[in-house]
């Protein structure tokens, strides 16, 4: 069920219950701005969800919101992640969904990073 992106903050939706340890999650990466782990229904061969510790719904507040200091250490982590598990060749791609037409399921900003194969056209063409 999308949801619109934008605040108030649901403290009880699914990252922010991976975030406070009460689901698992398959860790791949954690430091004091972001935690990433494994999407439970990967749409490529690797596909990694990026989460800032911090209460944002959406990029939208993300973006507006968040300090320097969460919004460069979560880019510089996306970018390690990625470099550090060797994707950057033949590359990846990065994905955030925001608000209704988007699909945003979730309500707790998250960017997707697909690999492992080539990954086609930005959009579905319907
Ligand atoms: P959105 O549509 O909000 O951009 O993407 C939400 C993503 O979260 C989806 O790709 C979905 O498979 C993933 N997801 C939903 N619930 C869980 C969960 O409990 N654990 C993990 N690892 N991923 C989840």
């Amino acid at each position: 069920m999308p949801v619109n992106g934008l605040p108030p903050y649901d403290d009880s939706n699914i990252f922010a219950r991976i975030l406070r340890g009460e689901i698992p999650c398959k860790k791949i990466y954690e430091d004091s701005f972001v935690l990433a782990f494994h999407d439970i229904n990967p749409q490529a061969p690797t596909h990694i969800l990026v989460i800032p510790r911090g209460k944002y719904c959406s990029f939208a507040d993300f973006s507006a919101t968040a300090s320097e200091a969460e919004i460069t250490g979560f880019i510089r982590a996306v970018g390690k992640i990625a470099r550090d598990l060797g994707l950057e060749t033949p590359g990846y791609r990065l994905l955030a969904n925001m608000g209704e037409h988007s699909g945003q399921e979730v309500p707790h900003f998250h960017i997707h990073l697909f690999a492992g194969r080539p990954l086609g056209r930005m959009l579905p063409t319907a």
